[in-house]
């Protein structure tokens, strides 16, 4: 099983002619409201394009509609929502203005988000778990104890997203550590080909993967050659989503034994078909798609 430690925001987007400037007001059009968030976004992945038995743990609204919305949206993906707290904040909010272009800007409001923590009776899900996957949505210290319940067994993978400097004590428990190239600059603290951030990376972690959108990822082992995995060539209309769909189908492909190489192949085939859908959640490929991508 899966248990993903994370984010749930409401995301309210607007196409925009182009970003505004500081102090100016500009005409959008097309508003959406759709459930997202790193964490929530992951957990649907890792359920209905992993085929993973999940369970995520995070904080939304008490009462409030776009926390409704979250939920239902992991429950219809079949994902266990009983850990998720109401909190008296109100849901995470992510406000996003994309241009034709398909450039984002977001400014995340975390509302209950700020409040994610892992209650006594969550923590022994957690141990008995394969694998528990964590973003940096949520406050770090709820990321520490999720690291350290991996001591029970799991295998602990971090998406270390939004980038921020991580506390050597989450790097000391990391399995994983899944970046793409910015974050991976801000976490190694230089600059680099993705070949030699994830060579530095992979001093502090024993497993590092680095996404390249359209190019794929990088897999960097100790002890191990480092591989480059292709995505497959797709139109993308809306990447939104692709980094957490490849998170999501990347735990599930791990808690079901696959090993890392071809676990990060199906996790860039379910990366590379979100950015052929708008939307995040709604955008990620059943498992049957990405079985049937395999054998093609
Ligand atoms: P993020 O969205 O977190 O910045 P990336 O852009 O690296 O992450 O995308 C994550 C993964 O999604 C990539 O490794 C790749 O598998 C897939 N992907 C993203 N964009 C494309 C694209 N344009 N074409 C094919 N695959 C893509």
């Amino acid at each position: 099983s899966v248990v993903v430690v994370g984010s749930a925001n409401v995301d309210l987007v607007v196409d925009v002619p182009r970003h505004p400037r500081g102090g100016e007001t500009i005409l959008g059009e097309n508003l959406r409201r759709t459930p997202g968030g790193k964490g929530a976004n992951q957990a649907v992945a890792a359920a209905r394009g992993g085929g993973a038995d999940v369970t995520f743990v995070g904080a939304v609204g008490r009462d409030d509609d776009d926390g409704e919305l979250l939920l239902a949206s992991l429950r219809q993906a079949g994902v266990r929502t009983d850990p998720v707290s109401l909190s008296e904040l109100a849901t995470g909010t992510a406000l996003i203005a994309v241009t034709a272009d398909g450039e984002n800007t977001i400014i995340v409001a975390p509302g209950a988000n700020s409040e994610v923590t892992i209650e006594d009776g969550t923590a022994g899900r957690l141990g008995e778990a394969d694998v528990i996957l964590a973003q940096l949505e949520i406050p770090l210290e709820t990321v520490s104890s999720a690291a350290r319940a991996r001591r029970e067994g799991a295998t602990f993978v971090l998406n270390a997203a939004p980038s921020r400097p991580l506390p050597a004590d989450v790097l000391e428990e990391v399995d994983v550590l899944v970046v793409n190239e910015p974050e991976a600059r801000e976490v190694a603290g230089r600059e680099g080909s993705p070949d030699e951030l994830a060579a530095a990376l992979n001093e502090l972690v024993p497993a590092v993967v680095v996404t390249l959108g359209a190019d794929g990822a990088v897999v960097a082992r100790r002890r191990a050659d480092r591989t480059h995995v292709p995505a497959p060539k797709v139109r993308a209309v809306d990447t939104t989503g692709a980094g957490d769909a490849f998170c999501g189908v990347l735990a599930a492909a791990l808690a079901a034994g696959t090993d890392l190489a071809d676990a990060v192949h199906r996790a860039c085939l379910a990366g590379a078909l979100t950015a052929t859908r708008s939307g995040a959640q709604t955008a990620v490929p059943s498992a049957e798609e990405l079985d049937g991508y395999h054998r093609a």
